[in-house]
């Protein structure tokens, strides 16, 4: 049974595309099926895992173009053309900011993601799509789409700022297009051993309980560099700290999503 997650947080900069990246590749080392959706017209998801930022059809032409969702899926290769075993992507580029203007005039606008993942959710263990920093058309299409939501908390001033309206948003979805979706977690990124980033962590804990994820991402230069190689850190640093965090995280994922189906 295919289970969908979004990264969702309207601040940018917070970790988001790195834990669709990295939690993507540590799943399908686990032996999962993912497939990476790459919500955000930045593109980021593509370009950092894949050499497919300028491929169409991509998630615009599914969206708007009513291309088969079948032809936008592609297997993710690394830099010597090998296939990323089980790891799939839906790619974007700036195309996409087009959908969220024209998506405004369709019917049942919110639901178009939902449509389209619906059609191959099963064929997936686990989709991930990733978000644009925004509560805009997009993010809400992301959200209806899902089963779960990822929060991701970067251990810095104002890191809860703007989360109440994120839980607001994720409530009225819940109760008007989505019955289904549940926060899976919230995951703190970008630790560092200071004040701060301990201050963040009691912080969020005190909100959010046992919702906050007990792996914590810390902040690692190796994280920040893979991208430019189009690489997941397991390719480009497999022995870091950003590795070792987020193949831990990615167990911890699996577990709550288990213990969450189970209680339904
Ligand atoms: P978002 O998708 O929420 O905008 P990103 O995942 O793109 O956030 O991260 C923002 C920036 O911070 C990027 O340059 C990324 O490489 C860097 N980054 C993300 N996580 C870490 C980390 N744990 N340690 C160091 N740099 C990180
Ligand atoms: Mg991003």
């Amino acid at each position: 049974m295919g289970q969908i997650i979004s990264i969702a947080n309207q601040k940018g900069g917070v970790g988001k595309t790195t834990t669709v990246i990295n939690l993507g590749y540590a799943l399908a080392e686990m032996g999962k099926k993912v497939l990476i959706v790459d919500s955000d017209p930045q593109g980021n998801a593509t370009s950092g895992i894949s050499f497919l930022k300028n491929q169409k059809p991509n998630l615009y032409s599914a969206l708007i173009e009513e291309i088969p969702v079948e032809n936008v899926i592609y297997p993710l290769r690394d830099g010597k053309n090998k296939v990323r075993e089980k790891l799939y992507i839906i790619p974007s580029n700036i195309d996409l900011a087009g959908a969220e203007v024209e998506l405004v005039s369709v019917l049942f606008r919110e639901l178009k993601l939902k449509e389209i993942l619906d059609k191959v959710k099963e064929d997936f263990d686990i989709l991930l799509i990733d978000s644009p920093p925004s509560l805009g058309l997009l993010t809400v299409n992301a959200l209806v789409a899902s089963d779960f939501v990822l929060i991701p908390l970067q251990c810095e001033y104002y890191a809860l700022e703007g989360i109440s309206q994120l839980l607001k948003t994720i409530n009225l979805i819940k109760k008007n297009l989505n019955q289904n979706l549940e926060i899976l977690g919230v995951l703190l990124t970008m630790y560092s051993r200071t004040t701060l980033s301990q201050q963040v962590v009691e912080e969020a804990t005190k909100f959010f309980k046992d919702k906050v994820f007990k792996t914590v991402i810390p902040r690692n230069v190796r994280l920040s560099e893979a991208p430019s190689y189009s690489q997941a850190i397991f390719e480009y640093a497999p022995d870091s700290s950003g590795a070792e965090a987020y193949r831990e995280f990615a167990k911890e994922v699996m577990e709550r999503v288990f213990q969450e189906k189970g209680l339904r």
